[in-house]
């Protein structure tokens, strides 16, 4: 991974390529961001950079062999740790292969993403991984630049675990850097945290996310359509630009029409159809509703030219906005926060899809 992979964040990487040319590089570096955002891609680009022989003004080179191996993931003095299950035996080792992989398919992919890439439900950061790192850590460096660990998603360690590791932290062998990535900062240790240089990656910009979707073959009208939903997630936004997953906007407008009609029968029936989609893509869906909602309020307040859809789209908006009242958009939105809620709670969604429905369509008019 190099920095110019990764769209946009042109101060972000700028203060990283300044760390190394001024010889500031701290040996334990919190990078957060939430979901979806460059934590891990960066960290990578930026360990790439660090251990790279002809290091440019803003980039590694990409040809020397460093890099070449960081492509491949495969660089001796650079060790992945990530969430796993499976037992005390099973360490991040186990799963290079799919780990490479998985970078490799969904760089910006999250938690779920990873454990169902190795088929499991839950994963975390045992204390065996810290104690077997510690002794790998004590070897020299193979290539002689610096030992990179690189943890990934490190709110899934227990106590224990970093407790084994809080000493190593603090006072690193030489030549040697802890890259930590984290999306939930407050699930974190504060002795951790307190330990770490800490590094915000803020969210995409629209254009950002735009530009990158346009350059991966996906019309420049999708493009910008997924970018104004994706809340600034390229995460979500990938995920949205997936074949089967784009007619969001047709499956929203037909659950509204038949919110309006009270139409049970056919609410029923989407109930169902919602209930066989995953748990992100019913999220999403939620997550459209809300950017719809957003929609209508600033069309019905006047504010057509802040309304950002492709035009399509506009009759549903503008036929819509003329039927709700405002103080009952703000209950919609409500609903669909509460729904939202309800599925990352892992309740049945059949049952919250048709709760939230009936709902609508109390007060849809
Ligand atoms: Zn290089």
């Amino acid at each position: 991974m190099q920095f110019a992979e990764i769209p946009g964040l042109e101060e972000t990487k700028q203060v990283l390529v300044n760390g190394v040319k001024k010889n500031h590089v701290a040996h334990a570096q919190l990078f957060h961001g939430l979901e979806g955002t460059a934590a891990l891609t960066m960290a990578l680009a930026y360990a790439t950079y660090l251990n790279c022989q002809h290091p440019g003004d803003s980039d590694s080179c990409g040809m020397c062999s460093s890099c070449m191996q960081m492509a491949k993931m495969a660089h001796p003095d650079v060790t992945y740790i990530y969430p796993t299950a499976g037992g005390k035996k099973v360490l991040s080792e186990t799963f290079i292969s799919q780990w490479r992989e998985f970078v490799a398919q969904k760089p910006y992919g999250n938690i779920s993403d990873w454990l169902e890439t190795i088929e499991v439900k839950q994963g975390n950061i045992p204390v065996e991984e810290a104690r077997q790192l510690i002794q790998n850590l004590s070897l020299k460096s193979y290539t002689g630049g610096y030992k990179i660990v690189i943890i990934w998603l490190v709110e899934n360690m227990n106590a224990a675990t970093a407790n084994a590791l809080l000493k190593v932290l603090e006072e690193p062998p030489p030549q040697t850097i802890f890259l930590l990535i984290c999306s939930r900062s407050d699930r974190l240790l504060t002795t951790i945290l307190s330990r770490t240089q800490r590094l915000a990656i803020p969210k995409f910009k629209e254009k950002e996310i735009e530009t990158y979707l346009i350059k991966k073959g996906i019309a420049q009208e999708k493009a910008n359509e997924i970018a104004a939903i994706s809340g600034g997630s390229l995460w979500k936004a990938l995920d949205l630009s997936v074949e089967g997953n784009e007619d969001m906007a047709g499956w929203f407008a037909q659950w509204m029409r038949y919110c309006y009609a009270f139409d049970v029968a056919n609410l029923i029936s989407l109930a169902d159809e919602f209930d066989s989609f995953a748990k992100e893509y019913q999220k999403n869906m939620l997550e459209y509703g809300n950017q719809q909602f957003r929609q209508i309020f600033l069309y019905a307040t006047g504010n057509k030219d802040l309304v950002k859809l492709p035009v399509k789209q506009m009759p549903f908006i503008q036929n819509f906005s003329k039927v709700f009242k405002l103080n009952n958009l703000q209950i919609m939105v409500d609903l669909l926060g509460e729904a939202h809620l309800h599925i990352e709670r892992n309740v049945r969604a059949k049952i919250v899809f048709l709760d939230i429905s009936i709902n609508m369509a109390r007060y849809i008019k």
